[in-house]
């Protein structure tokens, strides 16, 4: 069992107290090596419904944007002094290396601060003019109640992005984590509730598997925003739930991200990017490569480069010691992974390299790079979510804009070209809401990001961000 000082209490949190659940008990599992790290009491529609209460009475006391702003900065510094311990408990339930779990719980430290700093762009702000012989301000209300719910790839990252933003526009909270990792939000909570001083019911932490909760949040008329991460699937399902009640919904949804190479890129900047991009997460994250497109003259050239990288990452327990790549989060993460690659093999991709790790005792999965794989090949048109770099080859930019945008996703692509006007052109023409040129970076709090198509609607990040959680009132004065 997992032993912490952030985890004094292994519950969900609802009215300022920590809270036993009466539902199905959740087992929380380290996927390096089967151990089990708690047994959760998972709460259900009574405690959603307690939570929801709560937080309806936390509405009723309003905070000042300086206060708000107190309490963003102050969550930023507290995760950043307790990087380390989160870190390790993000590891332990997740699987990542502890270094970049570490890097996780910066960029989800990042969001708070950021909100933070720009929560002066939620001020009332008076129109120039008077129209209608009235002075007219727009105000960003609370949108009330919101229910916040998160996957497993990203513990505290995920959250970080909802949280903030949410935060910054005075709203009451409901957190619904991933029932496979809840450890990591138990640890933020642990936080909030001894370093800050939130007003009771204005953060409240329900943990179960989805089903009774997720349904009792989009039935209750009290929750006016749902803001959901998680697969494409599970986010049509919601779109249809939300109707009834007329729910705002921000969904960040499944990606097939493009990662392309042309004949003039500076192959050696395009292989490092790819596997800091690839490789992050052990493969498990929305905007990884998912399809490598490789002009057909520097293919091979390429193919070689990266698995000669790939070669050397070590697979292992997140917590030892030079671990580049952890376990996947459960089996069937690894059989989805391995249906991939068999997949692609039959269909005809020449396999260049697969790591052997038949040695090592979790739900790890080979890191595995095939060159000249057909599009036709189910790993082009599904997310494969683990450690696989399979690499399609093209011959011209139209052929590689039509098979990039062959797919319902839209989150985000990569380009790699020494010809900037090309890559402008391309991206232009590239149907993905994060696009980037020369360099394989995921996200930052500074930016807005989301889903274009079938990878959802609304944005985290940036001044976009910031508004996600707000109603506008617009409010005209007779002069
Ligand atoms: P998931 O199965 O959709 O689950 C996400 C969350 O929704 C979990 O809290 C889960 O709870 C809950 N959930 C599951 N079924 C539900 C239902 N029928 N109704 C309401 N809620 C439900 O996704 P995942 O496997 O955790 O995460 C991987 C997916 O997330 C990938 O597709 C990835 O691309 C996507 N993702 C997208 C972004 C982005 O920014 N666009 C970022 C990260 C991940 P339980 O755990 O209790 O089942």
């Amino acid at each position: 069992m997992i032993e912490s000082p952030l985890l004094p209490h292994t519950q969900g949190y609802i009215d300022g107290e920590w809270c036993t659940g009466s539902g199905k008990t959740i087992t929380v599992t380290n996927p390096a090596n089967a151990e089990e790290l708690a047994r959760i009491d998972g709460m259900s529609e009574r405690e959603t419904l307690a939570a929801i209460h709560a937080a309806e009475g936390a509405l009723a006391h309003r905070a000042s944007r300086d206060q708000r702003r107190q309490w963003l900065l102050r969550i930023a510094e507290v995760l950043q002094a307790n990087r380390e311990e989160v870190g390790r408990i993000l590891t332990l339930e997740h699987g990542k290396p502890w270094k970049e779990a570490q890097g996780e719980v910066d960029y989800a430290a990042g969001f708070f601060r950021y909100c933070g700093e720009h929560i002066d762009e939620l001020a009332p702000r008076t129109l120039d003019g008077h129209p209608k012989n009235a002075t007219w301000t727009v105000h960003y209300r609370p949108a009330g109640v919101v229910a916040l719910s998160t996957p497993w790839n990203f513990p505290i990252g995920m959250i970080a992005k909802k949280l903030s933003s949410a935060l910054a526009a005075d709203c009451a909270c409901i957190i619904k984590p991933s029932s496979k990792t809840p450890l990591t939000m138990i640890a933020l909570f642990t936080l909030l509730q001894r370093e800050l001083d939130l007003p009771r019911g204005k953060v409240n932490l329900v943990i179960g598997p989805a089903g009774a909760i997720t349904d009792t949040l989009m039935e209750h008329p009290a929750v006016r925003v749902l803001s959901f991460t998680g697969s494409t699937e599970v986010g049509r399902e919601l779109i249809g739930k939300a109707a009834p009640g007329i729910k705002r919904l921000t969904l960040e949804l499944g990606g097939n991200a493009p990662f392309i190479v042309f004949d003039d890129a500076d192959l050696d900047a395009a292989t490092d990017h790819l596997i800091g991009n690839k490789f992050r997460g052990g493969g498990q994250t929305c905007v990884c490569a998912n399809r490598v497109f490789v002009h057909r003259d520097v293919a091979e050239t390429f193919a070689n480069r990266v698995a000669e990288r790939v070669r050397s990452l070590t697979v292992g327990d997140g917590m030892a010691e030079g671990t580049d790549i952890g376990p996947l989060i459960d089996e069937n993460g690894v059989a989805k992974v391995r249906r991939h690659i068999d997949d692609a093999v039959a269909k005809g991709a020449t396999k260049v390299v697969e790591q052997d790790v038949s040695h090592l005792p979790g739900t790890f999965s080979p890191p595995t790079v095939l060159l000249d794989v057909p599009t036709e090949a189910v790993c082009n048109v599904e997310e494969t979510f683990g450690p696989l770099v399979p690499m399609v080859t093209f011959g011209d930019e139209e052929e590689v804009i039509a098979a990039a945008n062959d797919t319902e996703f839209g989150l985000a692509a990569y380009l790699f070209t020494a010809d900037h006007d090309r890559g402008q052109r391309v991206i232009e023409r590239l149907h993905f809401a994060h696009a980037t040129l020369n360099t394989g970076t995921g996200p930052t709090p500074e930016a807005p990001f989301g889903g274009m198509k079938q990878s959802g609607y609304g944005r985290e990040g940036g001044i976009e961000g910031l508004f996600e959680f707000v109603e506008v009132q617009t409010v005209p004065v007779a002069d």
